[in-house]
């Protein structure tokens, strides 16, 4: 079910998918996504999400409310699950592994929910009592301990880089004074070479790999090449300083993470410096 506008739920819509009666079509599961992937609406709140959940309790109690909530552990002081979600799940290679966990991702929720999930992932009998724990769950803890401060480093990053790109004339969002409810930030250039300029930026800044020149390229899944610049610990960890974004109309590029607020900061001052060296924005 699409967001009305790009922006808030369809209530109609979902009432109307909830009490469809042809069998064929009966909904189980209710998945909401909190983060915004690449599009430019707005990230869904904690609250925004509690009421989509007291909606649709309200017409089908027996629906399952699952969230994705990537991206936004410990951005807020309360999660979906404070709101009424079944099922919550997200990634540990992004904010609540704290850069420390290697692989993996979680699933909090009900009794039966986790149970149930359990039973898929290993066997039924057996649930949450066996699995494959691939020698990391000290850096799972450890990493899950450091994952809110982590996060708050990650969040103020966010919002330099939105305070910087809002006063040179770009399109932030969120920009550098609203709300936050994941880490994400993104920004929008109308052509590819601010784009590129940023990406390339942050790879410069990396801990690793900071000579590799970032450039645009196919990826599965995706009708237009794609820029990333990660230059991590944990190849593919979006809690560590990373940027990527399609090479398309808009031209935004999404903009995500830093173990410290240092290196964060760091990393968009070097894409200042790529802006001005470049001529895509003046900055003096
Ligand atoms: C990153 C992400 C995932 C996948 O997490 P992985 O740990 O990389 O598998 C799923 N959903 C959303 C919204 C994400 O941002």
């Amino acid at each position: 079910m699409d967001l009305k506008d790009g922006k808030g739920f369809d209530f109609d819509g979902i009432k109307e998918a909830l009490t469809a009666q042809d069998p064929e079509k009966k909904i189980h599961l209710v998945t909401i996504q909190r983060s915004k992937g690449y599009q430019t609406r707005k990230t869904l709140s904690v609250d925004q999400i509690g009421e989509a959940i007291s909606f649709i309790k309200g017409i089908r109690p027996d629906v399952t409310c699952m969230v994705d909530n990537c991206y936004g552990e410990f951005t807020m002081d309360k999660e979906p699950s404070d709101v009424g979600a079944d099922m919550v799940v997200g990634s540990l290679i992004k904010n609540p592994g704290g850069g420390l966990a290697p692989i993996g991702g979680y699933i909090v929720g009900t009794k039966e929910c986790v149970a149930n999930a359990a039973v898929r992932l290993t066997s039924p009998g057996l649930g949450k009592e066996v699995g494959a724990s691939l020698d990391v769950l000290p850096q799972l803890y450890e990493g899950f301990f450091m994952g809110p401060i982590v996060t708050a480093a990650a969040l103020k990053g966010a919002i330099f880089a939105a305070n910087c790109y809002e006063k040179l004339g770009f399109e932030t969002f969120p920009n550098g004074s609203e709300d936050r409810y994941d880490i994400i930030q993104a920004i929008t250039f109308h052509k590819p070479e601010g784009m590129i300029a940023f990406a390339q930026g942050i790879q410069s800044a990396s801990p690793i790999d900071s000579f590799v020149d970032a450039q645009p390229a196919p990826m599965p899944g995706y009708d237009s090449d794609v820029i990333m610049a990660a230059g991590a610990f944990v190849s593919g960890s979006s809690i560590e300083l990373s940027a990527d974004g399609p090479i398309r109309e808009p031209y935004t590029i999404y903009f995500q993470g830093g173990l410290t607020w240092p290196h964060a900061k760091l990393g968009i001052l070097k894409t200042l410096q790529n802006m001005q060296e470049r001529g895509i924005a003046k900055l003096d």
